[in-house]
């Protein structure tokens, strides 16, 4: 379990002021001068809201009693739009009333301090909601991840997938995705073990990641399978990519089994135009499954591409 004492805020965080009063926002200016934020205002909910969309504040104090749009209706978008709804807000209010705290807290506020606060108070309630909020981030982090290999799990897989596909569709860029699946790795646990078994996938991981680009996403599909997600590649390149892949598993020599190497079967398809992508994201994963099967099929070792907008196939056998 993670210790909050453990927890390091990697970079100064940005806290965004939301007041229509100058006399908070000097205040605020001078007195957060100590608290290592960094802090930014806006004087009306609407600019603050679209400020909290642009720059992604870690928190936000927002006043109640706002021109333009109140505190109340910018908790609202704010807990409304994708971009803003997971950073915590304190809401700033100038009355003591529990209906307005409750409002607040039902809107999705994390606290509540009304003014005129007590400023190492306030200072204190900034710091423990920028410390729980990383908590949270860093733990909604670790849930996308899986934990032996150390790629992106498969519920992070079927959510992102979804996300390239569309954007590759609407924009009409290349994608390509490219199925994983190690040969023959149940003989590898039979005979070694299976922390041996463990040890390669591992390492398998590693390998994919480190001939990957940093806009590719590598994630664990499930058991001993990997799942590529290309952005902006046309199955060729993936080809080119994922042959690398394969060689290179095919040359590491394995510690505890150093006269067993390990190789690996991969299916691709892939769209060089993503606005002909006529198929679902499902179909997209069975043609590469199909792909990985034929690899497999016609002697392991082996990458088979196809193009979904018509383009040649192209198969690499194992030298
Ligand atoms: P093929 O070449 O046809 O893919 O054969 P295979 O032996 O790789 O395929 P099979 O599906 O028969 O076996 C997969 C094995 O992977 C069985 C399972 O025990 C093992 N496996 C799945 N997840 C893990 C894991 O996390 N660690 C280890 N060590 N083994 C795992
Ligand atoms: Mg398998
Ligand atoms: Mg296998």
């Amino acid at each position: 379990m993670v210790d909050p004492k453990d927890l390091q805020l990697d970079t100064t965080p940005v806290v965004l002021l939301i007041d229509d009063s100058q006399f908070v926002h000097r205040l605020l200016d001078a007195r957060m001068r100590s608290e290592s934020i960094s802090l930014i205002g806006e004087f009306n909910g609407k600019n603050g809201f679209e400020r909290a969309v642009e720059d992604s504040p870690a928190l936000i104090l927002l006043d109640l009693d706002m021109p333009v749009m109140d505190g109340f209706e910018t908790l609202r978008a704010l807990k409304e739009e994708a971009k803003t709804k997971d950073i915590p807000v304190i809401v700033l209010s100038g009355m003591d009333s529990s209906q307005d705290k409750v409002t607040a807290f039902d809107l999705g506020a994390i606290d509540f301090v009304t003014k005129p606060f007590e400023l190492t108070e306030l200072r204190a309630r900034v710091r423990s909601s920028l410390k729980m909020s990383a908590l949270m981030k860093m733990l909604s982090q670790k849930a996308q991840i899986d934990g032996l290999s150390e790629l992106y799990n498969r519920s992070f897989f079927d959510d992102r997938f979804k996300e390239e596909y569309d954007r590759a569709i609407r924009h009409g860029h290349p994608l390509s995705i490219a199925l994983m699946d190690l040969d023959h790795f149940k003989s590898i646990n039979d005979t070694f073990g299976h922390p041996a078994g463990d040890t390669v996938i591992a390492g398998v991981a590693k390998i994919a990641v480190q001939e990957c680009r940093s806009s590719d996403i590598a994630c664990r599909y499930g058991g001993e399978e990997f799942v590529l997600i290309m952005p902006e590649t046309s199955p060729a390149d993936a080809f080119t990519l994922c042959d690398r892949i394969r060689e290179r598993c095919e040359a590491t020599t394995w510690a505890q089994h150093p006269g067993r190497p390990v190789t690996i079967s991969i299916g691709i398809v892939g769209a060089t135009d993503g606005a002909g992508i006529q198929c679902t994201p499902a179909a997209m994963i069975e043609l590469a499954d199909r792909n990985l099967y034929d690899a497999k099929k016609s002697g392991r070792n082996m990458v088979r591409a196809s193009d979904i907008n018509g383009a040649q196939v192209k198969i690499a056998k194992a030298s």
